[in-house]
């Protein structure tokens, strides 16, 4: 098999920060994503494309708040899997779409993916990611009565319900990808860092309402199906140290250690590079070759 890549991007690049998250517009989006890959297929790499899912998953549970005493609410796994299904299907398309053009017939697939997470894992006592609509104090207090779930006051915008975030164990559905890739199929796996499941008391397989960081799942699916070149597209096309200040440094390429140590000194915040060079280091130090961190273009 030739070298296979595994690439991640964000879902700010999908829906961007000002947009209302209409479909037209995340069809124009995906697009212009989808025809900065087609020299790479072209070029004989193997491609399997992640992506994140904020914006998206966050108009699902919105949508579920409005509507909750007509039809039923979806637990947030379910959710999850919806946006695999929903940007799965615009970026086959639009993916697709660009490859004709270019007299490619190669055939490109969704994957509904499952990552198995530990129900031990410390951030389930810990719920730490914002997902959601807003809500009043008042509001906030009651929905903890009724339903149980942990809200915090989100930097003065209001009250948000906040789920665990716990680290990716395995890719399910590694060994479909990997023949789906050895058959020349560009494939789409792990959206929104895949569907959170863990093995219950019985041996079954059981969905959990939490979600996975999409850089940290990429890394996972990257390790699990053996690609050499782990990508990260995001809104930068260099990873910096002293970001935004004065004696900013874009960095080049770096060792291991020195991207550790960096990280240590406190250049990556948590919100936002800090899990971007995390799963970076971690696939180069699970056996990946390299790990790149740059803009689509
Ligand atoms: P995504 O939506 O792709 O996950 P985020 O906005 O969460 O992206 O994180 C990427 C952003 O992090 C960059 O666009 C940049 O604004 C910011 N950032 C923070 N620290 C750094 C750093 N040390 N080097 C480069 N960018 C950084
Ligand atoms: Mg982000």
């Amino acid at each position: 098999m030739g070298k296979s890549i595994v690439i991640a991007f964000g879902g700010n690049a999908i829906t961007k920060e000002n947009q209302k998250g209409t479909f037209q517009e995340q069809v124009v989006n995906i697009k212009e994503m989808c025809s900065n890959l087609v020299d790479l297929i072209k070029n004989g790499y193997h491609l399997v494309l992640t992506h994140g899912n904020g914006p998206q998953v966050g108009n699902i549970l919105i949508k579920n708040e409005l509507s909750k005493s007509i039809v039923p609410a979806m637990p947030l796994d379910v959710c999850v899997s919806n946006t695999q299904g929903s940007l799965g299907y615009a970026i086959q398309q639009e993916l697709t779409n660009v490859l004709v053009k270019d007299k490619a017939q190669i055939p490109v697939v969704t994957v509904v993916t499952r990552v198995k997470v530990d129900i031990a894992d410390p951030a389930f006592q810990n719920p730490t990611k914002p997902v959601g609509p807003f809500y009043s104090e008042n509001e906030a207090k009651n929905i903890t009565a009724e339903k149980g779930y942990v809200m915090i006051e989100d930097s003065g915008r209001g009250w948000r319900r906040v789920v665990p975030s716990p680290l990716p164990l395995e890719i399910l559905e590694k060994e479909a990808i990997h023949y789906l890739l050895e058959g020349g199929t560009v494939v789409i796996a792990a959206g929104g860092g895949g569907i959170p499941v863990y093995l219950d008391d019985n041996g079954n397989y059981t969905g959990v309402e939490a979600v996975i960081d999409k850089d940290l799942a990429g890394q996972q699916l990257a390790r699990d199906v053996g690609a050499e070149t782990f990508v990260i597209l995001t809104g930068v096309s260099h990873v910096a140290i002293n970001y935004g200040k004065e004696s900013q440094k874009e960095l080049d390429t770096i060792t291991v250690s020195e991207g550790r140590r960096y990280q240590q000194e406190g250049h990556f915040p948590p919100g936002s590079m800090g899990p971007k060079m995390e799963a970076a280091l971690l696939f180069v130090e699970n056996g990946g070759h390299k790990s790149i961190i740059t803009s689509p273009e």
